[in-house]
């Protein structure tokens, strides 16, 4: 099979790496032949394909590429309870909920037990590839914070559920084997605890205890890493208190997890609760990272796309050690890893590893579309354009600007998964991608990803309902993610006419409580269940700032005729002068309405 490997034999599982992106083109073909002959009878490429076993090049013919809408009916049908069978020969087991959504609702993805194995591969390579550049890894432990997300009910009874809760519950991760690199300080009751308090102060509290073996700490994305570290400044007392007395505090309450907690604190200590609370104690928590786990060589979270945002705090917290971005994944597929695990952010670029998936690349011809240009909007290119020309994965060029589009073994043909990647080099003869922009996301703190038509109709609404009674106007308004401090929120800017009334705070706060229960289910989760998100803010600007806003672009290369008021804001230039003439702020007061709730006709 293409996806084994001994993740115990570092030296074999970097040969294997080597022989995949040497013999990418091969792998690929080989990948889609078997994709086509395993799913040529599903209802959804019988439509295409008569039901022959064709050839790529056939298939490349007929099968469309597409949308998510366009593959929602199938896959609908399947959370109803019709069979796999009509996109997938393999038994469907799970539907994995994305980030991004649909009509507010998450799209969900299909799974096979199958491509448990692909994910497990993905993992087991990555820590040897990065043991080449930082060696010793396998000589102590992992702090890394793990956790799931509720799950939501299917009428065909298969769970719905985010990548990582369906990773962490699967018998790959709960049954793996003794893997050298991958030991963790947090004991697997403590990840699969459902409730993210008690999950997250347990496994802060094993990181603690075995600090003495920790060589690396992280977290999936940079977001959830600094939410720990803000977890820890409010519980470190506590958890200090509980190192010193072997006790763990009464209100974890799951006997599962306490068991598995005091197996490790296994008893009192006052020792070690004071080195940690002299540490703690110190004022700023600068380096704080690198003060309580001495040893640690690097953070392994991902700080590429909207997470970049978040490396100034990383830096803060670790004292400078390395960020390392192992991998590019998705809810779709596991795309690729990282090669080069330190370099620098900017300069992180992912190969796609040539038997995951099969790969195709839309060029993105106009550099203004791939980049998030901060005066264009970001990801401001236009949905629903017709793809001139697709390319493999083995024909991209260089410097070149693609959108990525998948066939997976689980059942998506052609699909657009909607982020914009630029080619950076190639490993071998597989190409390797720096991370642009996922297409038309304007904000982004956690794992939501707001688009620019859902803030649009949420502000659409909030004004109708509430500014026009009063007869007033919202001109222009932009938004950004603030991350300065954790947990982050979002800001909208507003410009209202007319200017010389006084509106009353209750009324903008209103605004601000009616945009957020308007925004998706993703962002109402994390501001409810998750609370990675703070209150809503808007930020009323003074009569004129955006044409400053406009002029600031201008001078920026903007063309005066095509201007577009962006409909977020990036770069601090454009943040500081649209602060400046802010004449009032005000915050959300309620917290958004989420339930996990049912997907199909019930
Ligand atoms: P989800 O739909 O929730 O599975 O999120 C998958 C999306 O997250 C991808 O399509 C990307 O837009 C983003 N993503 C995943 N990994 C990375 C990464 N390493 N760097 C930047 N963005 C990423």
């Amino acid at each position: 099979m293409l996806f084994e490997c001994d993740p115990n034999d570092g030296e074999s599982t970097i040969k294997l790496i080597e022989n995949l992106t040497t013999n990418a083109s091969r792998i690929q073909q080989q990948v889609l032949d078997e994709i086509i002959a395993r799913n040529s009878g599903t209802e959804y490429l019988k439509a295409f394909l008569h039901g022959n076993n064709t050839s790529r090049d056939l298939f490349k013919k007929r099968v469309p590429v597409v949308e998510y809408e366009q593959v929602k009916p199938y896959i609908d049908r399947i959370a109803n309870g019709e069979p796999s069978s009509i996109v997938s020969a393999h038994p469907i087991t799970e539907l994995l909920t994305s980030s991004g959504t649909s009509g507010g609702q998450p799209k969900m993805m299909p799974s096979t037990a199958e491509e448990l194995d692909r994910k497990t591969f993905l993992y087991d390579i990555q820590v040897p590839v990065v043991n080449q550049y930082v060696p010793g890894l396998d000589e102590g432990k992992g702090m890394y914070l793990y956790f799931i997300k509720p799950e939501i009910p299917t009428k065909s009874g298969l769970p719905a559920r985010p990548v990582l809760t369906s990773y962490y519950k699967s018998p790959n991760f709960r049954n793996r084997r003794f893997n050298k690199y991958n030991i963790y300080t947090s004991p697997d009751e403590t990840i699969l605890c459902a409730d993210s308090k008690q999950s997250m102060y347990c496994q802060l509290l094993c990181g603690l205890v075995q600090r003495d073996e920790v060589l690396r700490v992280g977290a999936v994305f940079a977001s959830a890493f600094l939410r720990a570290i803000k977890f820890l400044e409010n519980y470190w007392k506590e958890m200090c208190a509980n190192i010193r007395t072997g006790e763990l505090s009464s209100w974890i309450a799951d006997e599962t997890v306490r068991t598995a907690v005091l197996k490790i604190m296994s008893e009192p200590n006052p020792e070690l609760a004071g080195e940690i609370e002299k540490e703690c104690r110190l004022e700023p928590w600068e380096g704080i990272v690198k003060r309580l786990w001495p040893r640690t060589k690097y953070v392994d979270v991902i700080v590429t796309g909207s997470m970049a945002q978040y490396i100034p705090l990383l830096d803060l917290y670790s004292g400078g050690l390395p960020l390392v971005s192992t991998m590019y994944a998705s809810s779709e597929c596991y795309f690729g890893i990282n090669m080069k695990p330190l370099n620098l952010p900017s300069e992180v670029s992912y190969t796609l590893l040539p038997n995951m998936a099969f790969f195709e690349f839309i060029p993105v011809e106009r550099e203004e579309e791939a980049v998030a240009g901060e005066c264009n909007g970001i990801g401001g290119d236009g949905d629903g354009r017709s793809p001139v020309e697709v390319v493999d994965l083995v024909d991209v060029q260089v410097g070149k600007y693609y959108e990525l589009v998948v066939t997976t073994f689980t059942g998506l043909y052609r699909y657009r998964v909607g982020d914009i990647l630029q080619v950076a080099g190639f490993h071998n003869a597989a190409p390797q991608f720096r991370f642009v922009h996922r297409r038309n996301v304007v904000l982004s703190v956690d794992t939501d990803k707001t688009n620019e038509g859902d803030l649009l109709n949420a502000i659409t609404a909030a004004k109708r309902r509430l500014l026009h009674p009063l007869r007033l106007f919202l001109t222009e308004y932009t938004s950004y993610a603030d991350t300065s401090s954790i947990p982050g929120h979002y800001v909208l800017f507003w410009e209202i006419s007319p200017s010389t009334t006084m509106v009353d705070a209750s009324v903008i706060e209103e605004c601000c409580s009616v945009v957020e229960a308007l925004l998706d289910s993703v962002y109402r989760r994390c501001r409810r269940k998750d609370r990675s998100i703070g209150p809503l803010e808007i930020r009323v600007v003074e009569c004129g700032a955006f044409d400053a806003l406009m002029d600031l672009c201008v001078s920026q290369g903007s063309s005066v005729n095509q201007y577009k008021t962006p409909r977020c804001v990036k770069s601090p230039e454009a943040i500081r002068l649209l602060n400046e003439r802010v004449v009032g702020r005000f915050f959300s007061k309620k917290t958004p309405e989420w339930e996990p709730c049912r997907i199909g006709a019930m």
